[in-house]
């Protein structure tokens, strides 16, 4: 077999065979396909794009590209939870250790943000201290010592995604769902998960601007899983207002400790319950969602959850004190506040994509991969959609490197928030 022949076949589509896809997988990671090559069969598999036994196979050869972590000996069920990626979205820093303080085990991959959607990494980057090159040794003995890990992407663990993602990047073939599903799923696979929780965003912040959309990509995430051996639960949910009131990396660690130090309802603590619940649910722990959300609920209550976030950032080389905050957190110099001004209203709109925008604007996400983030700085919302607002409340505040740059992100951010002088309904997280 040659690569040529592998490229034609996708350029005329006809179908591969597995071993076709073995091979260009095993080329990727190993260096031996030069990056043309890759590139051309990336071109081609954009343009006639791979079936639904072909994507699975592919995100076979994919994990099969370097390590699978063995979790032989650790407790059941095997657990991991993907986001599709939105601004503010914060969730996998609750999740985690929630998950495990309800005896799940959870072991985690996660990317730093690009463009508006943030990273997981990044965040956790933000946290003094913070570990996130734990090899796959590590990840093991620390899940089989209390229950969680996470790292960053290690060349171990499905290297030939890393080859063909940032190719992608570079030649627009990012937005095909047996790519997109091949790529999200075989990390997954490399992580050793039997259980997987899926969060597919729509809107205006997110991958998926259309719930059309997001419904195909999550159906094709569902088939390919069932394919290749993994259980799978996946919820639609909403991306066109920010998730939280925090978006920014340390701002974001902020409100994912009050969740788990605090029982304050808010609409991010209600998706961290649903998905917790999704999780116990698939992995058979509990009968029903219901038992779950009472289990998760529980253990957030109790302070459970919040134990167990300090053992987790203990254990890769963080403190989080026994109040739930964490010693030396960045903080930026400039905080600016925006303050309403008019007669009582309610927010109807706050767009995702512009907040995204303004916290990237003030340094805080990356334009190229290269980028140095800002860990500080960041965007605090006073209100989300459905809340009224009356003269001289705060609508938000500004976390910026300079007063300049807080300027800036004050007047964009304040174009992103719509009002009406009617009752308007919160928006429905799960859609
Ligand atoms: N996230 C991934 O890991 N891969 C994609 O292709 C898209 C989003």
């Amino acid at each position: 077999m040659t690569i040529q022949d592998v490229i034609c076949a996708r350029r005329d589509g006809r179908a591969h065979t597995r071993e076709e896809l073995v091979f260009l997988a095993r080329g990727a990671a190993e260096g031996t396909i030069p990056d043309y090559q890759l590139s051309a069969w990336l071109m081609a598999a954009f343009l006639n794009p791979l079936g639904e036994e072909e994507t699975a196979w592919l995100t076979s050869a994919l994990a099969d590209s370097g390590e699978r972590i063995d979790l032989t000996g650790l407790p059941k069920p095997w657990v991991d939870k993907h986001s599709t990626g939105g601004v503010g979205d914060k969730t996998t820093l609750v999740l985690l250790p929630l998950l495990a303080a309800c005896g799940l085990t959870v072991v985690k991959m996660s990317g730093r943000g690009l463009g508006i959607t943030g990273g997981t990494i990044d965040k956790l980057e933000s946290i003094p201290g913070f570990r996130v090159d734990l090899s796959p040794a590590e990840l093991k003995a620390q899940a089989s010592k209390i229950g969680l890990a996470i790292t960053g992407q290690t060349p171990d663990l499905a290297p030939a995604d890393k080859v063909l993602y940032a190719l992608r990047d570079a030649t627009g073939t990012v937005a095909s769902i047996p790519l997109i599903v091949s790529s999200i799923l075989s990390k997954k696979l490399a992580g050793g998960a039997e259980v997987v929780v899926l969060d597919v965003k729509a809107g205006s912040g997110a991958f998926m601007k259309s719930l059309e959309e997001a419904r195909v990509l999550a159906g094709a995430l569902t088939r390919t899983a069932e394919l290749v051996g993994l259980k799978v639960k996946v919820a639609l949910t909403d991306m066109d207002e920010p998730l939280g009131t925090m978006v920014g990396n340390a701002l974001e660690v902020r409100e994912a400790l009050s969740v788990l130090s605090a029982g304050r309802d808010t609409r991010f603590r209600r998706l961290c319950v649903e998905f917790a619940a999704l999780a116990l649910e698939a992995s058979g722990v509990v009968p029903d969602r219901g038992a779950g959300r009472a289990m998760a609920g529980e253990a957030l209550a109790s302070g459970r959850a919040l134990a167990k976030a300090r053992e987790w950032f203990a254990a890769q080389g963080a403190t989080l004190g026994e109040d739930g905050t964490v010693p030396g957190l960045p903080v930026a110099p400039v905080v600016l506040e925006a303050v309403y001004h008019g007669h009582k209203a309610w927010v109807t709109r706050i767009d995702a994509q512009a907040v995204g925008e303004a916290v990237v604007a003030l340094g805080g996400g990356r334009v190229k991969k290269t980028d140095v983030v800002d860990p500080a700085v960041g965007i605090e919302l006073c209100v989300q959609v459905g809340d009224a607002i009356n003269e001289g409340l705060p609508l938000f505040r500004v976390h910026a490197a300079t007063p300049e740059a807080g300027e800036i992100a004050r007047e964009r951010v304040r174009d992103a928030i719509d009002t009406v002088p009617h009752l308007v309904p919160a928006r429905s997280l799960f859609l």
